[in-house]
């Protein structure tokens, strides 16, 4: 779980909001809330070296997102790849939930890009800021997403936007991809772009705008 710490002071506004990584144990609940207990986590990493930038694969990534689902010692030895641990918990916290609040504070389910959204600055190493790659000019950075393939497309990046939404639209532009013009590329182009921009949204990002390359079929090999 991500907890975001809401900057309630208004002169702060302009500030960022602060994020960490948690997990959190139901210590009390009632028809009007519940209480959770938070203890804060770090991922062993130095200095500047980020999960954006140590995810260098499909595997390593599945693998942390494995690992984030249930962080023990067992999940560690299991995995194909080792991925950062998390430290002991520094910090504890009590977060009261009210059934009235708004729940946007809390992320459950944790994926990679997730953390590179909210506690990275959304920095990532196939692409650094950018959210749509060429698959086809990455220079080897697709191949190891199993995110390949030809040029003048712009492929959601598998490793800020997720890997299974790069997944779904790489097939979508295979789709039409091998068989040019022939297809008609109305139906599913206006679906595929809303899905795009609000997983943009979702993760918060500051740019939220989708490239044509992305969605658009019609006209596009003809
Ligand atoms: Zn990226």
């Amino acid at each position: 779980m991500i907890l975001k710490f809401v900057q309630e002071d208004e002169e702060q506004e302009d500030e960022k909001d602060i994020f960490c990584l948690v997990k959190a144990k139901v210590i009390a609940a009632s028809r009007n809330g519940m209480v959770l207990q938070c203890s804060r986590h770090e991922f062993r990493l130095s200095g500047r070296i980020t999960i954006g930038n140590t995810a260098k694969d499909g595997q390593a990534v599945e693998d942390i997102e494995t690992y984030l689902d249930c962080a023990s010692q067992d999940t560690l030895e299991g995995l194909k790849t080792r991925p950062p641990k998390l430290s002991r918990p520094p910090n504890l916290y009590t977060v009261v939930i009210g059934t009235a609040s708004a729940i946007p504070c809390l992320y459950t389910s944790i994926r990679v890009p997730d953390i590179i959204a909210t506690m990275e600055g959304g920095i990532c190493w196939v692409y650094q800021e950018g959210r749509f790659i060429c698959p086809g000019c990455t220079g080897g950075k697709a191949q190891r997403f199993n995110s390949f393939m030809g040029c003048g497309v712009d492929l959601a990046c598998p490793l800020c936007m997720g890997t299974e939404l790069s997944e779904e639209h790489k097939n979508y532009l295979k789709s039409y991809y091998y068989h040019g013009s022939g297809v008609d590329g109305s139906e599913g182009e206006e679906e595929m772009r809303d899905q795009l921009e609000e997983q943009l949204e979702k993760l918060g990002y500051m740019n939220n705008w989708v490239p044509e390359g992305a969605w658009k079929i019609k006209g596009m090999y003809n």
